[in-house]
């Protein structure tokens, strides 16, 4: 059945001639690498795409190739537009054309609402970035250097350097295969996740001089203060919740991070007992079992109550439920 489905977007890909290709807000490896890879291969199938993140490309990833044709907004025509690794539309942003569904929807987050007229949603992927390979095989377009150094970037990220439980061996093999297309897997691992700007390392600092532990959760927090004192320029976290993660004795951790519009940008990390997924999309965000996130409105104060409380809960229920 999968198989169908994918066909029928690669007709409907190539059938259209102006296309729009989108990702989400606050960009990760797999958004950009996702919309580069397919966008790239579009474009090198003659079509014309627009290529489109509403908080631009983060300048981690400013080395893929592409990643300058990156705009922040729609313009003129559009026959098709296809949303990546977004599990719900308002991750996208504001930037589809108004009234404009999207036709196609492709995904690898199992809490995805399956938005689109085609959704090709594959939890058992690492990365949307296996999506679109996987799509790229099935209608046998070619992958160039550049389309492979940016999936290879979608399934590092997404992967944390291979090292997430869900990692598989089609994805090791995809990956040798990307790197046997032309991709260098030592410059794009180091770039995406081993390279840090000096703001990004003072904001850990402000947020690790902050740590808490609350039973089995270990948390932080950063304000808007904070990254304007550092000068961060982005309004993530700088990947501080990987950091977080690797602390021993804890369950899940977590990360409060206040956004200029006045909301709380949330993100979860658990250990196997425990599946985030769920308490996330309780407040109304998304994301995979061990790693997941929801933009809450409310006071800093309120929403670290709010979810610490939560969290617990879903703790308790999830060891309870474990034993059982
Ligand atoms: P992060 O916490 O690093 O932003 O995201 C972890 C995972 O949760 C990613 O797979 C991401 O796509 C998903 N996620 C993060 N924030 C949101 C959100 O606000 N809404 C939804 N639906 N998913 C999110
Ligand atoms: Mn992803």
């Amino acid at each position: 059945m999968v198989n169908g489905l994918i066909q029928q977007v690669g007709q409907q890909l190539l059938q259209a001639e102006h296309i729009l290709v989108v990702s989400h807000i606050r960009p990760d490896g797999d958004a950009v690498g996702s919309l580069l890879g397919l966008g790239l291969a579009l474009k090198e199938l003659g079509k014309t795409v627009q290529m489109v993140l509403q908080d631009g490309v983060p300048s981690s990833f400013k080395h893929l190739v592409g990643s300058e044709l990156v705009q922040r907004k729609a313009i003129g025509e559009i026959d098709l537009v296809c949303v990546l690794d977004c599990s719900d539309l308002l991750r996208v942003g504001n930037i589809l054309p108004e009234n404009r569904a999207p036709d196609i929807n492709l995904d690898h987050h199992a809490t995805n609402l399956n938005f689109a007229q085609l959704n090709v949603v594959l939890p058992e992927a690492v990365a949307t970035a296996e999506v679109i390979a996987g799509l790229m095989d099935a209608m046998s377009w070619k992958f160039s250097e550049s389309v492979s150094a940016a999936l290879l970037t979608g399934m590092i990220t997404d992967t944390i350097g291979f090292r997430t439980s869900n990692i598989t061996p089609e994805a090791l093999r995809l990956s040798a295969r990307l790197m046997e297309y032309g991709a260098n897997l030592s410059g794009l691992y180091h770039k995406a996740l081993i390279n840090q700007s000096f703001e990004a390392a003072r904001l850990w600092g402000v947020g690790l001089s902050k740590l808490n532990k609350d039973g089995r959760i270990v948390w932080t927090s950063l304000t808007q203060n904070d990254r304007q004192q550092v000068k961060y320029p982005g309004r993530d976290d700088a990947d501080l919740i990987n950091v977080l993660s690797s602390i021993n004795g804890f369950d899940v951790a977590l990360i409060f991070v206040e956004q200029p519009n006045g909301n709380i940008k949330v993100s979860w990390r658990s250990q196997p007992v425990c599946d985030v997924s769920g308490i996330a999309l309780e407040f109304g965000g998304g994301g995979h079992p061990r790693a997941s996130g929801a933009e809450i409105p409310g006071s800093l104060q309120e929403v670290q109550e709010k979810v610490l409380r939560s969290t617990r809960k879903w703790i308790e229920t999830s060891v309870e439920f474990n034993n059982s």
